[in-house]
């Protein structure tokens, strides 16, 4: 197997003598044998290098731009802090994220909130942590707000996230920006030319500006150019009623690689296509340049993260189907489950053997819906072997659950030959900490 330079792997993946799949100069024998399976394996390295190549990919075309990191892909302390040395600030949808990040050390000034329905204590700990921006969603979040921040005597600073109505063809579960959404303010129907003038007209929200996500991963450019054109005609048309535009997210949604046959434009595509379109039309409609807000989740700890696993029973149907069975499955990785998703899969122990046969690789969970790769050609497995699942770093810890009750695993950093827990494997205590039983 080679490693590309635009690969599904971390940028340090190599093959070692022995065969074995190595990550940040780690062999993941060992790394498996030292921490157990499953586990997760983030490489320092390429989290960096995309978090860098983000910022300079757009502050090279439109310096006045934000980079924040869309917490939901996966966030936990010291990958925040990773992330934020970075320049990076966060955008996170809940008060769970909100508590991680700012326990984190982070300061609310750097967070952006958002949210289809966020809670009345939620927006009360927003405005407690003094967070950057509100994006409301909503005309009733718009009012709760107003009134949450007039009892504090403050003027909260806002976005309003608008549905722009344009489709990123991507899975229906992850598309979010057509009209037929629960997010956001829809344009065509004028409910988000209502909700921006009520918003102007409160007396304590500010208003900064406007966002749209269209949904996730967007492996096409065009939505976003078309997009980001019906947004600023709507602010162009909202100028003279008071609407001024000083910031401006078309969110994030990049895609990354999950197979080698289908991969993303590169961060610097995404990058022309949104800042040429974006200086283009303000230029025609007379806008002036707002600061652009960016909100990469996916892309940022997509490939930076590797799943492991241990092979246990196998199940060969003759002329059917070889079910190979591993040691994690939908608790750790829903995504092949909810979406459809689709992974590569490496022999990470036996990395220089050629592919043997075709297997589909199951999770130990208990429904036939645990299948975490169908279909893969790979060298014939045994019990003991370790399979390798690459582009696991998004929406696969972050979504974990202790379905049929199985701890949640463990999370590594590994650089320059070095692996430092972040986040230890779930233990069968843990699993009754919120348990009452008398
Ligand atoms: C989920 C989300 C993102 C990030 O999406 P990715 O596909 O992970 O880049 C950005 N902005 C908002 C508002 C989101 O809900």
């Amino acid at each position: 197997m080679s490693f590309e330079s635009i690969d599904v792997f971390p940028v340090t993946a190599r093959v070692n003598g022995a065969g074995h799949l190595s990550l940040g100069g780690c062999d993941v024998v060992d790394l498996a044998s030292q921490f157990g399976t499953p586990l997760y394996v983030f490489d320092e390295n390429t989290l960096r290098l995309t978090c860098r190549e983000f910022v300079g990919e757009f502050t090279v075309r439109y310096p006045d731009t934000k980079t924040l990191y869309a917490s939901k892909a996966y966030i936990n302390p010291a990958l925040a802090r990773l992330i934020h040395e970075e320049g990076l600030g966060f955008d996170v949808v809940s008060g769970g994220e909100l508590a991680v990040v700012t326990a984190s050390g982070i300061p609310g000034g750097d967070v952006y909130f958002h949210g289809n329905n966020k809670a009345p204590q939620e927006l009360e700990m927003a405005l407690d942590v003094g967070v950057g921006r509100i994006v409301i969603d909503n005309t009733y979040e718009l009012g709760l707000l107003d009134q949450l921040a007039r009892a504090r005597g403050v003027s909260q600073d806002v976005l309003l996230r608008v549905s722009p109505g344009v489709d990123p063809h991507t899975h229906a579960h992850t598309t979010t920006g057509i009209l037929d959404s629960k997010f956001g303010l829809a344009v065509d129907t004028g409910e988000a030319e209502r909700a921006v003038l009520d918003a102007i007209a409160a007396p304590n929200l500010n208003v900064v500006g406007l966002h749209f996500h269209l949904g996730s991963p967007i492996f096409e450019l065009e939505p976003y150019s078309i997009a980001i054109d019906a947004v600023l005609t709507f602010a162009r048309r909202l100028a003279p009623k008071g609407l001024e535009l000083r910031e401006f997210s078309p969110g994030g949604g990049f895609a990354i690689g999950y197979m080698r046959d289908r991969l993303p434009p590169a961060i610097g595509a995404y990058a022309d296509v949104i800042t040429s379109t974006l200086k283009q039309r303000t230029a025609d409609l007379g806008i002036e340049d707002p600061t652009l807000v960016i909100e990469p989740g996916r892309s940022v700890v997509g490939r930076a993260g590797v799943a492991l696993y241990t092979v246990g029973a196998i199940k060969d149907i003759p002329s059917v189907r070889k079910y190979v069975s591993l040691d994690g499955g939908m608790g750790d990785n829903i995504r092949p489950a909810l979406y459809d998703s689709q992974y590569e899969a490496a022999a990470a122990n036996r990395m220089l053997e050629p592919a043997a046969e075709t297997v589909t690789l199951a999770g130990k969970y208990c429904e036939s819906g645990d299948v975490l790769v169908r279909d893969v050609d790979l060298p014939r497995l045994s019990q003991g072997d370790l399979v390798a699942i690459p582009a696991a770093g998004a929406y696969a810890p972050a979504m974990a659950s202790n379905y049929n009750l199985n701890p949640r695993p463990a999370v590594v950093l590994v650089k320059d030959g070095e692996a430092r827990l972040i986040r230890r494997r779930e233990t069968y205590q843990d699993l009754v900490l919120a348990d009452v039983l008398e």
